[in-house]
């Protein structure tokens, strides 16, 4: 999975990220615009929801 900020640009870093067992969530923010967002993954139902500038 590649994740994209709304803006086109792939330059997404990590600025924080926690796991607990199968299910993870993490922030990014885009290193070419600024904006934030966050993926939340639910590793119980495998589905993964993206906010923020993520897309
Ligand atoms: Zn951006």
């Amino acid at each position: 999975m590649t994740l994209r900020c709304t803006c086109g640009s792939g330059a997404l870093e990590i600025t924080s990220q926690s796991y607990h067992g199968d299910s993870a969530f993490e922030s990014y923010e885009c290193q070419h615009c600024g904006r934030t967002g966050t993926l939340d993954h639910d590793g119980a139902t495998g589905s993964t929801r993206l906010s923020g500038c993520l897309q």
